[in-house]
């Protein structure tokens, strides 16, 4: 048969899907110039089941209206004539009663359109097109053809699907071959003459195609765009290298659409939530749905297995073991979070005392493994008390804050900061003997005693005092709390020295430093 026979053999056949009384007549008011918002609802709403649906989507999570919205005129007023037209349309096709039928799986059928259709709408909605219900309905119905094609083939069809499974055979190719003709022609070619707007029909006729659009409207090729995107997305679902095809629709969405990595990935995460969401409003039955990532998980562990024993292995252990893999992967990753909240001082958001002192440790050991030195700088805020009694503790925190993003902004990124206690802080600077870590507290003193602190629009002053020294394990005879204690003495000796100091530890006890 040609492409035209096949299509009046379709439109003649008892079989075809029909529109309800509403949708059909919805569709040709949308086409007439004076119909109004009033009209519009006026229609819907004399359907009441439909009515209650539409507003049960309209006032669901996925709008997050601020008001609950009572009426199908306030929704056609808010959301714009297509978008309730759409959402009509929506509930026409997507009808419990639709997956059922024999011969074909409408119910794979359906989800899979489902899918298509949320994965469209949150595209749309991620690169802020308008109308991204039109996308919804759009990609819900992209495959109609298929529906229409197997019920009107009952047995040709079938071959239809063995060819693409069995020899990997293009759908569209498939049907051709078989049928004479595909179902992109047949199902844009079927709503055609059920008067569906241009913003359905191409969208049907290009999803596999999107480059031959040849629309002189951006939007409407943008929509063709996304549906193709939502059509190649729906296919990683059970594809036998669902990684590949997964990378091929991310390829194809850089070359298509202008969305940020971090958007995309979110997509991905939040797809299969939002199917099982939005099929809840359409009161539809699906299969649990497999995130993306664990779609790829599953044919990687199917994978690993296939060499070895995959007829015994039960798909119920694999999803196991997969389901176990990614808590796991929770677990690690929060335990992580856990251990760095243990380090960090809840104040300051600086490094604690304890792990100041575990790493101390550690940079010791490593300084005597390489024969390098290490010094260790004490700091101490000047007058505290005196600030803390004169402005309040509360003021005096916001400083302490402050303080601490200055200094871990002034020193380098492989220096320790850390929190000592009170209005105390320390330095670790590994390979500086105390000459250069004189130079850095030195930098660091005079960029506190210069910074202007603001609490509130009021300006405060503070200076700090320091304390440096530093340890060779080779050449030195002592360890961990010899260092701090002689970092200490010398920050002791920078506050006699009348504050706003530095002071390098030496054992002659004539302190050396400068003196600001
Ligand atoms: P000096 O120049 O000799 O260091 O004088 P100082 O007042 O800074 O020293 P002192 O050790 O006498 O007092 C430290 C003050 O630091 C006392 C306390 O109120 C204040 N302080 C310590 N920890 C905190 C804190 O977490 N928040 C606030 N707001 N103040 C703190
Ligand atoms: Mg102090
Ligand atoms: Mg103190």
């Amino acid at each position: 048969m040609s492409e035209q026979e096949v299509l009046d053999y379709v439109l003649a056949c008892d079989e075809l899907p029909t529109l309800s009384t509403v949708a059909s007549r919805l569709i040709s008011m949308a086409a007439e110039e004076d119909t109004t918002i009033s009209d519009i609802a006026g229609l819907i709403s004399k359907d009441i089941s439909l009515s209650t649906k539409i507003l049960r989507v309209v006032n669901s999570s996925f709008y997050s209206f601020p008001q609950q919205i009572g009426t199908i005129h306030q929704a056609a007023s808010i959301l714009g004539t297509n978008a309730v037209r759409s959402l009509v349309l929506s509930f026409t096709f997507l009808k419990p009663d639709q997956m059922r039928g024999s011969g074909f799986d409408y119910a794979t059928f359906w989800e899979q359109s489902l899918f298509e259709a949320v994965a469209a709408r949150m595209l749309m909605t991620a690169i802020g097109a308008e109308d991204s219900e039109e996308g919804f309905v759009a990609g819900l119905l992209q495959n109609l053809g298929i529906l229409i094609l197997a019920r009107a083939f009952p047995e040709k069809y079938p071959r239809v699907e063995q060819r693409i499974n069995e020899q990997q055979q293009d759908r569209c190719a498939a049907e051709q071959d078989i049928i004479g003709a595909d179902h992109t022609f047949i199902g844009s070619e079927v709503v055609k003459r059920w008067g569906f707007p241009e913003a359905l029909i191409l969208p049907l006729r290009y999803h596999h195609e999107p480059h031959r659009c040849k629309t002189t409207s951006s939007a409407l090729r943008q929509l063709c765009n996304l549906v193709y995107l939502a059509g190649l997305l729906a296919e990683v679902r059970d594809a036998d290298k669902p990684d590949e095809a997964l990378g091929f629709f991310k390829k194809q969405v850089r070359l298509k659409l202008n969305l940020q990595e971090k958007t995309l990935e979110r997509f991905l995460e939040q797809v299969h939530t939002e199917v099982e969401d939005t099929a809840k409003f359409f009161d539809l039955k699906i299969s649990p749905q497999k995130s993306i990532a664990e779609i790829l998980q599953i044919a990687n562990a199917k994978l690993s297995v296939l060499n070895l024993t995959y007829e015994q292995m039960n798909r119920a252990l694999i999803e196991k073991t997969v389901q176990l893999e990614m808590l796991t992967k929770e677990l690690e990753k929060k335990n992580t979070l856990l251990e760095r909240l243990a380090h960090i001082d809840g104040l300051t958001e600086a490094y604690n005392h304890r792990y100041f002192q575990n790493q101390l440790d550690r940079e010791i050991k490593r300084a005597d493994r390489n024969e390098d030195v290490l010094s260790l700088v004490m700091v101490d805020i000047d007058h505290f008390k005196k600030f803390n009694d004169n402005h309040g503790h509360q003021a005096g925190d916001q400083v302490l804050r402050q303080f601490c993003d200055l200094c871990r902004s002034t020193i380098r990124e492989y220096d320790l900061f850390a929190r000592y206690g009170g209005e105390e802080f320390v330095i670790v600077l590994p390979q500086t003997d105390a000459e250069t870590a004189n130079e850095v507290a030195e930098k660091l003193r005079s960029v506190i005693a210069s910074h202007s602190f603001s609490i509130e629009r009021e300006h405060y002053h503070l200076t700090a005092s320091f304390g440096v020294a530093d340890l060779k394990p080779v050449r030195d005879g002592f360890g961990k709390n010899e260092l701090i204690s002689r970092a200490d003495e010398a920050l002791y000796a920078a506050k006699k020295k009348g504050r706003n100091n530095v002071v390098v530890y030496s054992q002659k006890k004539k302190w050396f430093g400068r003196t600001p």
